[in-house]
């Protein structure tokens, strides 16, 4: 199964691929997650890379197709994967499905997580992550059972993204329907677009991103 999740920040994308890779045993591949890292390991993607994300503006096209050309072409994506954060131009989708028809494969759906603007930018400003495993949390809508401590892994450091807060979320948010939200166009017309209902509690938005695959 090759997935795309589709949708603005803070739709939820991240959360759905983690329950998802889990449950089906495919990889998941967040763009945003391969960036953080380069930018903390102080790489020369990631030294070109850190100002961009920190504005909220996405990090040129030629940099992150050449990432997941890389990552999709590791013998661990070959049992299926989950695209998070990627694609998010139409250059990038144009890339992707280059990429996949050069190894024979192909995308069996794309799930758009809608959800209502209003919303996404409290979304973000309440959420935070644990460093060591990338379990993400957030203030009133997604606490950990034990308060400071990772579900996951135990671990008791969560860290707040330095993008993740009301300012640079604009910013985010415009580059996504400058940028990102003809991708829903281009997937429906592929017939491969599905969306589901991301306002939905977390769950009940897998039990829909499952359907999804069930069904293509
Ligand atoms: P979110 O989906 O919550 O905005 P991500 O973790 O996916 O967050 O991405 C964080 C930042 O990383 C983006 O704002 C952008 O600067 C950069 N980024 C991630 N994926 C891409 C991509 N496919 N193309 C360009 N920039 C990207
Ligand atoms: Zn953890």
């Amino acid at each position: 199964m090759n997935l795309v999740l589709l949708g603005p920040p803070g739709a939820g994308k991240g959360t759905q691929a983690e329950v998802i890779t889990q449950k089906r045993g495919l990889v998941q591949l967040s763009t945003g997650d391969m960036l953080r890292e380069a930018v903390k390991a102080g790489t020369v993607i990631g030294e070109e890379a850190s100002a961009i994300m920190k504005s909220g503006g996405l990090v040129p096209d030629e940099i992150v197709i050449k990432i997941v050309a890389e990552r999709l072409s590791a013998s661990d994506c070959a049992n299926g994967f989950i695209l998070d954060g990627f694609p998010r131009t139409l250059n990038q989708a144009a890339a992707l499905d280059n990429l996949l028809q050069a190894q024979g494969k192909q995308l069996d759906a794309v799930a758009e997580i809608k959800v209502d603007d209003a919303v996404l930018i409290d979304r973000i400003s309440g959420r935070y992550m644990c460093a060591d495993c990338g379990a993400s949390f957030h203030d009133t809508n997604h606490k950990p059972k034990v308060p400071g401590v990772c579900d996951r892994c135990g671990s008791t450091e969560l860290i707040r993204r330095k993008d993740d807060n009301a300012e640079t979320v604009r910013n985010r948010l415009m580059a996504y329907y400058r940028e990102t939200s003809p991708l829903i166009g281009y997937y429906f017309a592929k017939d491969k677009l599905r969306s589901v209902d991301g306002m939905a509690p977390i769950s009940e938005v897998s039990s829909q991103i499952e359907a999804v695959l069930a069904n293509s």
